[in-house]
């Protein structure tokens, strides 16, 4: 099958990695719990929880993301996926509001055209608590206010690369991708955790990246 789709974003925590980095790292670092109150304080803007966590993160080595990665399985058919893309001549890449050393590894590793992601300050290879935000909300009025405006991002590599936003497709899981799926061309809820699986038209329900191929034509 070629895919018509020109861009595709996917989201990396539950989508290409069945599993979630962060949950990985607090578990190893017994954070889990500080993390867990501080992502489900709604009383907390996204990108301010990405800043009180990446706190959190201070001293940790840099290569402990990496092995909290390597301990995550791949998605179902990830790579079957890119492959099918690829062939169509798609550009793929990663919009995630976890971190850069995770999502450059993963679009080193499949050969992927570009990542957006937060970036961990280290010094020394230490994490320092501090983390570069890529937003972009700020710019286009988006509701989301999270470190990664996922929307912003889509529609700057849309534009990098001069795709119409109506030929992209982005996957993602949870209201971190909500601006995001519900802007591009196809927007696929991927095994939905949130309550925003009211507002997507495709979702997939199965832990198996090839029934993206269900949607996108
Ligand atoms: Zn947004």
């Amino acid at each position: 099958m070629i895919s018509k789709s020109k861009l595709a974003v996917f989201d990396m925590d539950g989508t290409i990695i069945d599993g979630r980095l962060i949950d990985a790292l607090s578990t190893k670092f017994g954070l889990y719990d500080q993390i867990k109150q501080i992502q489900a304080d709604p009383s907390i803007l996204g990108f301010i929880k990405t800043q009180k966590i990446a706190s959190l993160l201070k001293g940790i080595d840099e290569k402990e993301i990496i092995f909290a990665l390597e301990s995550i399985p791949i998605m179902n058919n990830f790579q079957h996926a890119v492959s099918v893309l690829k062939e169509g001549g798609c550009k793929i890449g990663i919009i995630t509001d976890s971190y850069s050393i995770a999502a450059k590894t993963l679009a080193n590793n499949y050969d992927l055209d570009f990542y957006t992601a937060n970036d961990l300050m280290a010094n020394n290879g230490l994490v320092t608590g501090e983390v570069c935000m890529p937003l972009g909300w700020d710019k286009i009025n988006c509701f989301c206010k999270n470190s990664v405006c996922k929307r912003y991002h889509l529609e700057t590599y849309a534009n990098k690369y001069g795709v119409n936003i109506k030929d992209t497709v982005a996957i993602g899981d949870t209201r971190g991708d909500l601006c995001m799926v519900t802007h591009a061309g196809i927007g696929i809820a991927f095994m939905p955790k949130d309550d925003y699986i009211n507002k997507c038209k495709y979702i997939i329900n199965r832990p198996n990246l090839s029934d993206i191929f269900n949607f996108i034509k």
